[in-house]
């Protein structure tokens, strides 16, 4: 049984179809990688398997819930599955421990002490439990994502999505964030991950998903897709991106 099966996906904005027919099945415990050139639709299907967009035919079951029209489908949606992406998205006006205690106390109606838990287990797991009361301005980019991470988790997601969560980190605070993911993905997290780190999706992950113009163009095991890549189009966004 996949924990995310997406069968058919299609979503336009006006007269742009951006998403023309997406099928992936993605297992529990499965690590991914997504990539493509921009506006291939990459940002578009993770906001569509989290429920920020709706879609306009297809389906997409997480779990044992079907994505429906309807508000309530979409928010049990985005409970279940985390989402990461390449801004921090920090509030400002709270400190790291704060940002993560949040969502568990609004969404789940958790209280102050057991979220306050929560949060510390979660900031430890990320290498930041001594950064508690640290507002996110006194904190490295690398470290306010990783921050982002604990504050997912928090909310003990059945899969997280990222989307291209170092790109705007500066080149030497990337690794330690991609260190955060890549424990988690050897701790079993299912993992659908936007990256441009073609080394790290290399290492980490199980499949490579390919997406050009709308569609999963190619797709499959790390060490086969970059080896031997099979359509002209991988193989030039491949050269591009070397
Ligand atoms: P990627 O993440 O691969 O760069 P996106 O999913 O962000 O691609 O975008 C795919 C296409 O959808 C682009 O042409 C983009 O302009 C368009 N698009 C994305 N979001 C919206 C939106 N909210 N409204 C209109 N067009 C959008
Ligand atoms: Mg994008």
């Amino acid at each position: 049984m996949p924990l995310i099966a997406i069968t058919d996906v299609r979503k336009r904005f006006g007269d742009n179809e951006v998403l023309k027919g997406i099928d992936l099945d993605i297992a529990p415990g499965e690590v991914i990688a997504i990539i493509g050139k921009s506006g291939s639709g990459k940002s578009t299907l993770l906001r569509c398997i989290n429920g920020l967009e709706t879609i306009d035919s297809g389906s997409i079951v997480v779990g044992d819930a079907q994505l429906g029209e309807d508000e309530a489908h979409l928010r049990a949606l985005r409970l279940k599955v985390g989402m990461i992406f390449q801004g921090f998205n920090l509030f400002p006006h709270l400190t790291a421990g704060r940002n993560v205690m949040l969502s568990p106390m609004v969404v789940k109606g958790m209280k102050e002490d057991e979220a306050r838990e929560i949060a510390r287990r979660q900031l430890d797991r990320v290498g930041l439990g001594h950064k508690f009361d640290a507002w996110p301005d006194q904190l490295s980019g690398g470290q306010q994502q990783r921050v982002a991470i604990a504050r997912a988790l928090a909310m003990q997601p059945m899969a997280l999505l990222c989307d291209e969560i170092t790109s705007a980190l500066d080149p030497e605070l990337v690794n330690e964030v991609l260190a955060v993911v890549g424990e988690l993905a050897r701790e079993g997290m299912t993992l659908l991950m936007v990256t441009h780190e073609m080394r790290f999706a290399r290492q980490v992950c199980d499949r490579v998903v390919f997406m050009h113009q709308g569609r999963v163009h190619e797709t499959g095991a790390p060490e086969v897709v970059f080896a031997d890549p099979r359509t002209p189009e991988l193989k030039q966004f491949l050269g591009q991106s070397a």
